[in-house]
């Protein structure tokens, strides 16, 4: 099937869940995203700085960008200027980057923040109590030119989807707990960014409103 078909697929297989599909562009060429593109595909995800940023330059302004990758601090200002949505963040230090340098840029940036849900050594993320106490510390208080809208988890890399389910479950009570108990105006929870081309059907199920998937739609990827 060709790109176009994929993303039309996905359209509809999303639907009944009322998510979002980012289609995940990391290594492919531009030809490739522009396929996308003119299939009616906006969100397009990117895992690296310098890939996302020369994208950027080269392909349409009205794509919203999303880096979903691990973020090194010292790389946040060369996205700040246009990045739609920060799906990785996982500490304090680096939201106070982002924040100096959306201020730099005279914007808000909205951001996830990525919960541990995996029972592997290698992932990113906060676990619960990290989670909490970011949101309630006074440094978090501060930061007037970020908003977290929600977050975002990778379960592990498994055949069994039993562990996979539960890990988002887990995700999704985390989610409805802080969105109830959180008051700060800094957050609102409205988006669970979980699901990738292996697991997006159990994501759905339970309760994801953004699925990054990427070989699926441009098939599978060559790293050298
Ligand atoms: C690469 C990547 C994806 C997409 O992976 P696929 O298995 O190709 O769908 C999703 N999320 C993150 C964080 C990624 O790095």
């Amino acid at each position: 099937m060709s790109i176009a078909e994929n993303i039309s697929k996905f359209n509809q297989e999303i639907a009944p869940f009322n998510a979002k599909l980012i289609a995940v562009s990391k290594t492919k060429p531009n030809a490739d995203l522009l396929q996308a593109y003119e299939a009616g595909q906006r969100d397009l995800g990117e895992n690296k700085v310098q890939e996302l940023t020369q994208k950027y330059e080269d392909l349409p302004k009205d794509i919203r960008w999303h880096m979903i990758g691990h973020l090194q601090r010292n790389k946040v200002k060369y996205i700040a200027p246009f990045v739609h949505l920060i799906h990785g963040v996982d500490s304090l230090r680096l939201l106070v980057e982002i924040n100096k340098q959306a201020e730099k840029n005279d914007r808000m940036i909205e951001c996830l923040l990525q919960i541990y849900i995996a029972k592997e050594e290698s992932k990113f993320g906060l676990d619960e109590a990290e989670l909490k106490d970011l949101l309630e510390s006074e440094a978090f208080a501060e930061l007037n030119h970020i908003k977290i809208v929600g977050l975002m988890g990778m379960a592990t890399n498994t055949e069994n989807e039993k562990v996979i389910r539960n890990e988002f479950r887990e995700l999704k009570t985390l989610f409805e707990t802080i969105k109830k108990e959180n008051n700060s105006d800094k957050v609102e929870m409205k988006e669970l960014s979980m699901g990738m081309t292996g697991d997006y059907k159990i994501a759905l199920e339970e309760g994801s409103t953004m699925i990054r998937v990427g070989s699926a739609i441009f098939g599978s990827r060559n790293y050298h």
